[in-house]
């Protein structure tokens, strides 16, 4: 099941500036709509899927669904970022993003599998 993730208000993918215009809207062959944007700080272009936290972070939703739930039973974060081969700041960082997202994923992700938002 793929769950359309809405961003209310778009940073850039990028450079992750919030100085970023709507830049047009494409249609996809599927027939769905996604709007583009254009940042104003770096230049380059992106569209609203690619704004997604999930695709922001360009780690597979399993092992960030991993990383959070070893800190909710308790698991420092170095001691979890060490765990998952990641740095102590990713997990900070993917913390800070999704904490408050939880609860719009998707039904758990196949295990290895990545989450489609
Ligand atoms: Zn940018």
């Amino acid at each position: 099941m793929v769950t359309q993730y809405k961003v209310e208000k778009m940073n850039c993918v990028y450079c992750e500036n919030e100085r970023v215009v709507k830049n047009g809207r494409k249609k996809l062959k599927t027939g769905q709509i996604v709007q583009n944007y254009l940042c104003n700080e770096c230049g380059r272009r992106f569209n609203e899927r690619s704004g997604t936290p999930m695709t922001r972070l360009r780690t597979p939703g399993s092992k960030v669904e991993m990383a959070l739930k070893a800190r909710g039973e308790g698991l420092g974060i170095r001691a979890t970022a060490r765990v998952l081969g990641k740095s102590p700041s990713s997990i900070t960082t993917w913390e800070k993003r999704l904490s408050n997202q939880l609860g719009k994923w998707s039904p758990k992700a196949p295990e290895g599998g990545e989450i489609t938002i």
